[in-house]
This record gives structure tokens, C-alpha cells and sequence, in this order.
């Protein structure tokens, strides 16, 4: 459609105008309509392959058959803040629940950018960090990553790049730690120095969303990190590890008056009863988020051997997913795995359009996954 035929649509944001829509993994539903199939399996959007606990499981049903749904859910989110406040040893006046935390990143966009103002991420950064600001017609400052050829963290984050394009006057600074799509990561030395030299005026929005999946000698201590950074914004969800994405919950720590804000702009009901519930339930329920984590453990080592058998190379990765290089266009090798059943994520709108990402699903989920590669590249 262009604005001369429907002439309010000048009055659209420029930014608005200008974005392309994100590109979600395609739902299994869509694959069987497309194409007939019945038994289909999706590894493109991360989500935990146990789904959720046995607890949240629990819990649901018994909301379920309780039938209330008629009131509205608790817009402040008491119980589920309690039980984050505890989880974290944070005081809850520095929460901001989001539905999914893809709510909260359109917070921060909403309140801190904006015409004139800047946000700066990396290339290869998660798509919603342009997107939620050129929504807000902001501007986008992108560093260069890492190089294809690094020899530790190809397509990584280069801390010193962005501290580089750290201008004064960006209001917002996004790093996600495991990065998606690309699951590369920064070590917390070099990331706190870095957060420790961002001026006190520049948000640090630092994106949690893999933080469970690190290896022990790798996580952060990125809560003791809010206390000496009062610009730190931390978001976490509840879609990876916790098996929550089809309910969407996430949550923002960072100072309260930056929390004061978040939820000024926030809808007072954001977050259904059933998120909240499955949420606070799925937070007390460690013993589930270290299963999931160990699962991971295992298949991604069993997953990355196969790739090398197979002559594939990856990229680093500390998340549940990897994304591995064909050599090749990888659109074919992409279709070939969906006619197989097997829906797994394009990486062409990245820029990186001969590689895939694949997460890491369960050991049958895998092994049909590593089937149904090795007959799409002998195709
Ligand atoms: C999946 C993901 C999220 C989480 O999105 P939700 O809205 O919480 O489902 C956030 N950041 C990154 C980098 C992700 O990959």
C-alpha cells in the first residue's frame, strides 16, 4: 500500500513506515495447512522441549476447572512479584512484569526514545531491539560485530565497537547475554567494565532471556551489578527455560524510578491470571529449569559432533540453540527440512543467509532433526 492511495497513511510514523515486521518461527499448525503434513516438529523459536513443570502443569488445570476467568487478573501482580523479589533478593518497587519481555523492551523504547533520540545494539543483535525503536521513529545505531573469522566468537558481540558508538546522546544501549540468534555471549569482566563505562545517562538494557542455559563459570553475577548501576535494566522471561512462551510472562529488574515509569506506560492488565499463576508457580520450581538446562547440556554436545561429522560449522553458543553454516544458500536446505517435518529458523533476514538455528529440542526431536538434515543436503 503506498500513501497516496489511502492518503491518512502520511500520517503514519516514518519509522513505522520503514520497518519490516518481525519474522517469528513458523507455528507447527501452519507447516501440516502448507503442506498436508501431520507429524510435524518445530526447533525455531527456542522454547523449552520438556514445555512447562509438572507444578505449572498442576496449577493450570486446577485454575482451569475453577472456571475464573470472569474477573480481571491482579494488575499489580503481587504474588508474582513477591515470589521475583524473593527469587532475586530485590525489592519489589524494582519490577516491571511484561507480558513476555518483549512488553517490557517496548517500555523502555516507549519511555526513552523517540524522535531524535538513539538506541544502540550490535549487528546480529535480537530483532525486536530495531523494531521497538524504529516503532518509536527513534534512531538506530548499529556496531559492527565481531568478525566471521574471530577465532573465539565469530559473529559475537564487540564490546569494544559499541563503546565506541556510545555516544552521549544514545538513550539506550541493548545487549542480549547469550546473544539470539546467534547464541555467542560476553564475559562478565568485560561486560561489567563495559556497563562500568557507559555514561550515567545511557540505559543498559541487558537481555537475560538465555541466562539459565550458561555454563556455571560463564553467568554473571548481574544482579549484584544493579546495586552499583542504577542505568541497569536486567529483562528476564519465562518462554525459554521456564516452558512459558505460549502464556507470555517476562520481568525487567532495574532501579525503581526506572520501574516507576516501565509501568506507567504499562496496560494495567498485561499480564493474564494464568500467566501469573504459571509464572510465580514455574519461578519455585528450580528442579524443572535444571532438568531443561541439562537436557540442553547434553544434546547441543551430541548435536554440535553430528555437525561436525558433517562438516558444518557453528557458532558458538552458552543458549539452547545453535546456528550452523550450510556453506551454501541455506533456502533450500531450509525447505528441504520442512518438507520433512522439521521447521527450524532462517537466518537470511540477518544478513547471514547461509546459515540456520536450530534449537535444541529433545533427544528424539534432535535425532529427527540430524535424519532430516542429512537427507536435505543429500537431495
Ligand atoms: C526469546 C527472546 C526473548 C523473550 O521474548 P518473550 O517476549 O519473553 O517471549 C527476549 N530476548 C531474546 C534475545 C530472545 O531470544
Amino acid at each position: 500500500m503506498t500513501t497516496t492511495e489511502q492518503p491518512f497513511l502520511k500520517n503514519a510514523l516514518a519509522g513505522v513506515l520503514a520497518l519490516e515486521p518481525y519474522s517469528p518461527g513458523m507455528p507447527i499448525d501452519e507447516l501440516q495447512r502448507r503442506l498436508g503434513l501431520s507429524d510435524v516438529i518445530k526447533l525455531a523459536s527456542n522454547e523449552n522441549p520438556l514445555g512447562p513443570s509438572g507444578k505449572v502443569k498442576a496449577a493450570l488445570a486446577e485454575h482451569a476447572a475453577s472456571g475464573n476467568v470472569s474477573l480481571y487478573p491482579d494488575g499489580g501482580g503481587f504474588r508474582l512479584k513477591k515470589k521475583i523479589s524473593e527469587f532475586h533478593d530485590i525489592d519489589s518497587s524494582r519490577i516491571t512484569l511484561g507480558n513476555g519481555s518483549n512488553d517490557l523492551l517496548e517500555f523502555i523504547a516507549r519511555v526513552f526514545l523517540g524522535p531524535g533520540r538513539k538506541a544502540l545494539f550490535s549487528e546480529y543483535c535480537f530483532a525486536v531491539y530495531p523494531l521497538a525503536t524504529l516503532a518509536q521513529n527513534a534512531e538506530a545505531i548499529v556496531a559492527k560485530a565481531l568478525p566471521a573469522d574471530h577465532p573465539t566468537m565469530p559473529f559475537g558481540h564487540d564490546l569494544e565497537a559499541l563503546a565506541a558508538a556510545l555516544t552521549p546522546d544514545v538513550s539506550v544501549v541493548m545487549i542480549a547475554n547469550p546473544n539470539n540468534p546467534t547464541g555467542t555471549w560476553v564475559e562478565p569482566g568485560p561486560l561489567e567494565a563495559f556497563i562500568a563505562q557507559v555514561p550515567a545517562s545511557t540505559l543498559v538494557v541487558l537481555d537475560e532471556a538465555y541466562i539459565e542455559y550458561f555454563d556455571p563459570s560463564l553467568k554473571p553475577d548481574s544482579r549484584a551489578w544493579l546495586d552499583r548501576y542504577p542505568n541497569l535494566v536486567i529483562t528476564r522471561t519465562f518462554s525459554k527455560t521456564y516452558g512459558l512462551a505460549g502464556l507470555r510472562a517476562g520481568y525487567a529488574l532495574s532501579h525503581p524510578s526506572v520501574a516507576d515509569l516501565l509501568n506507567r506506560v504499562r496496560q494495567p492488565f498485561n499480564l493474564n491470571m494464568l500467566a501469573l499463576l504459571a509464572a510465580e508457580v514455574a519461578l519455585g520450581d528450580q528442579e524443572h529449569v535444571a532438568k531443561a538446562v541439562e537436557l540442553n547440556r547434553t544434546e547441543m554436545a551430541r548435536i554440535k559432533a553430528e555437525f561436525a561429522a558433517l562438516g558444518l560449522s557453528v557458532l558458538p553458543s552458552q543458549a539452547n540453540f545453535l546456528t550452523f553454516n550450510l556453506g551454501r544458500d541455506a533456502a533450500p536446505i531450509h525447505k528441504g527440512l520442512l518438507e520433512r517435518g522439521v521447521i527450524v529458523r532462517p537466518m537470511a533476514s540477518y544478513g547471514m543467509p547461509t546459515w540456520l538455528r536450530v534449537s535444541i529440542g529433545t533427544a528424539a526431536e534432535n535425532t529427527r532433526f540430524l535424519t532430516a538434515l542429512k537427507a536435505a543436503l543429500a537431495a
